[in-house]
């Protein structure tokens, strides 16, 4: 049984035979066991599931196998095996990320609220952590159409004297998470602009977004 083959087994509350050989014999399974026991009993939650179609596995199996071009080895673990080896897999690291992310984001040290300032009105929220090398933003603007090519959207913090400090490129900003090496104390301003990429390192004067209040 492979590393994948087990923690599948896990995920699914399969209990095939070798599962518990597998764990006495693997350290990084036995290190991953809690975690995966927590995933499927997570997975086993049918409030977490909006009724997927009945054949979706089936659907994504035969989707692989279509496409699939290694030919089978005697003995080996089927691909559909293997397949759903990595789709559990993946439903681990997907697992872990979210709990990852959870702790890394607890709530925000301040939000401020973007408003339009370009001719199609959108706006937005950026949430700001504080860190020690500066401050964490993450910018939701799910109305800010993409950047045309050869454009890019920038977030800049500015001070009250008019300094101005980026805090990174984007292109579309359904959620988008930069970082900024000043505290917004001294930068209060929050601005979004459109910057042709045209090498110039300074604001193009074209705000789409700015900050309102603080
Ligand atoms: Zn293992």
């Amino acid at each position: 049984m492979t590393c994948n083959e087990w923690r599948a087994a896990i995920l699914s509350g399969d209990h095939p035979e070798g599962l518990d050989g597998h764990l006495a014999a693997c350290v990084e399974c036995r290190r991953l066991a809690d975690d995966l026991r927590s995933a499927a009993d997570l997975l086993a939650d049918p409030l977490l599931w909006e009724e997927p179609p009945p054949d979706l596995e089936d659907r994504i199996v035969e989707a692989v196998e279509r496409t699939a071009t290694e030919p089978e080895t005697p003995g080996a673990p089927s691909l559909r095996a293997r397949w759903l080896g990595l789709v559990a897999a993946a439903v681990v690291v997907a697992a872990i990320g979210g709990a990852w992310l959870t702790t890394r984001n607890p709530a925000p040290d301040w939000t401020a609220t973007m408003t339009g300032t370009g001719a199609t009105p959108t706006a937005g929220t950026v949430a700001g952590w504080n860190t020690e090398s500066g401050t964490r933003v993450v910018l939701e603007a799910p109305g800010l159409d993409p950047a045309e090519p050869g454009y890019a959207y920038e977030l800049w913090f500015a001070s009250d004297e008019g300094a101005v400090v980026s805090a990174g490129t984007f292109r579309a900003a359904d959620t988008v998470e930069l970082t900024v090496g000043v505290a917004r104390r001294d930068y209060p301003t929050i601005v979004v602009t459109l910057e042709p990429l045209d090498g110039d390192p300074r604001p193009s004067g074209t705000a789409v977004l700015r900050s309102t209040g603080t």
